[in-house]
């Protein structure tokens, strides 16, 4: 018996995934592609924006269509936000939210209770917590996901050891929203860190006001966390950000950038801004260009708003057409170019630690792609000099002569 997970969605959902995959192996089902006919697809969807639900719906209608014997499992965010609409997709098995075993295993296993080597031996995720307790306008996820619960620091060691144990040497810390973990997101950045084997802790995206100083000083002691700074902007301009309910201003913002910059002063700070938000007009969109620009971030995520029903933002007045919140996102790419490559250039002649996830690539601490024209042993760390950048990525030597003799 054959089965496929497709994934759509954030790093959460990536990481459930790999748990599913292991639940479905542990039962005697063998992974198959996409493009192969398998006895069950299982499809862990998402809710955030309207784009990725209309790409689900056609997965399940292209996979119905070629097989119609096979059984399609819609699982994750969408049939939990939008039960009514998920019914209609054709599929056969509705699980909201996450998937935790076929009928047929008794006990269901917990969605924790099974650790998935992931595909990549390099880099791992770890989910931390799940849920959020905030209402941000335009965010589905609290109603998704419901509420935060935390994982014990005991059973994140015991999953960080495992990822170890099986060679990743990067964990990503994930979760919905990991500022909100119960016992301190430091805690646990330290507690997976202390695991031997682990060489590299990452943090997945901030809450701008949930972190403190005294939070970001502790993390500087840490010497295996990564100099990557996810700060989730979403708008520059305050009176956006109020209409958001977001809880910080553009100020504020910028105030917990140069703090971590102050205790990482080589880090790199990444972010996802909203284009097009209800009532957006030309000059708060100006005014998150310029704040953008000063910040100078590494990389943006830039998304069209797209309001998800049941959501405060999606009755709002003022909603923008779609060619106008495509323009926007376009300027707003625009401008990633230009602070890309301006961070690009600062890296050229210094040395970079990088993680090699195949022989000629690899990233640093600070998430910059790296390209050899040597190759390194995969899955090991090579402390490298920069030497150019291109659009996408840097090149970079070696400072030994380590690399690989095949
Ligand atoms: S902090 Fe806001 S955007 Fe993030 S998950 Fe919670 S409600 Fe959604």
């Amino acid at each position: 018996m054959y089965f496929t997970v497709t994934t759509f969605g954030c790093k959460v959902n990536q990481y459930e995934s790999s748990g599913i995959s292991e639940i479905m192996k542990q039962s005697g089902y063998i992974p198959a592609e996409l493009t192969h006919s398998a006895d069950i697809h299982i499809i862990n969807s998402c809710a955030v924006t309207e784009n990725s639900v209309r790409k689900v719906k056609g997965l399940i209608s292209r996979i119905k269509r070629e097989n119609p014997l096979t059984n399609v499992v819609l699982c994750g965010c969408f049939p939990k936000a939008f039960p009514v609409q998920a019914a209609e997709t054709g599929a056969d098995t509705i699980v909201p939210g996450i998937f935790k075993g076929l009928d047929t295993i008794k006990p269901p296993p917990s969605p924790y209770s099974l650790y998935s080597p992931q595909s990549e031996r390099t880099r791992a995720f770890l989910k931390i917590q799940d849920g959020c307790n905030r209402c941000c306008a335009y965010c589905i996820i609290p109603k998704a996901r419901g509420r935060v619960k935390s994982r014990s620091i005991d059973e994140i060691q015991k999953e960080a050891s495992f990822l170890a144990g099986v060679g990743h040497k990067e964990i990503v810390i994930t979760g919905i929203n990991i500022c909100a973990y119960q016992s301190s997101l430091v805690k646990a950045v330290k507690a997976v860190a202390q695991i031997d084997g682990v060489r590299r802790v990452r943090l997945s995206s901030l809450e701008p006001d949930m972190i403190s100083e005294e939070d970001i000083i502790s993390l500087a002691e840490c010497p295996e966390l990564c100099e990557h700074f996810h700060l989730s902007l979403q708008s520059g301009s305050d009176t956006v950000l109020t209409r958001m309910n977001r809880k910080y201003t553009a100020r504020e913002f910028a105030v917990q950038a140069e703090t971590i910059m102050k205790h990482f002063p080589s880090a790199a700070l990444t972010t996802d801004i909203i284009a097009g938000f209800p009532g957006e007009t030309e000059e708060e969109f100006a005014e998150t260009l310029n704040f953008a620009k000063k910040i100078g971030f590494a990389k943006v995520h830039a998304f069209a708003f797209s309001p998800r029903e049941g959501t405060a933002a999606a009755k709002m007045t003022g909603q923008l057409p779609k060619k106008l919140k495509a323009e926007r996102v376009a300027q707003l790419q625009q401008l990633e170019g230009t602070m890309r490559a301006d961070f690009f250039e600062r890296l050229i002649g210094t040395e970079r630690e990088v993680l090699m996830e195949t022989p000629f690539f690899g990233h640093t601490r600070c998430y910059t792609p790296i390209r050899t024209t040597v190759a390194y042993e995969r899955n090991s760390i090579v402390e490298m000099t920069v030497t150019d950048a291109e659009r996408d990525y840097c090149t970079a030597i070696s400072n030994s002569l380590n690399q690989c003799s095949s």
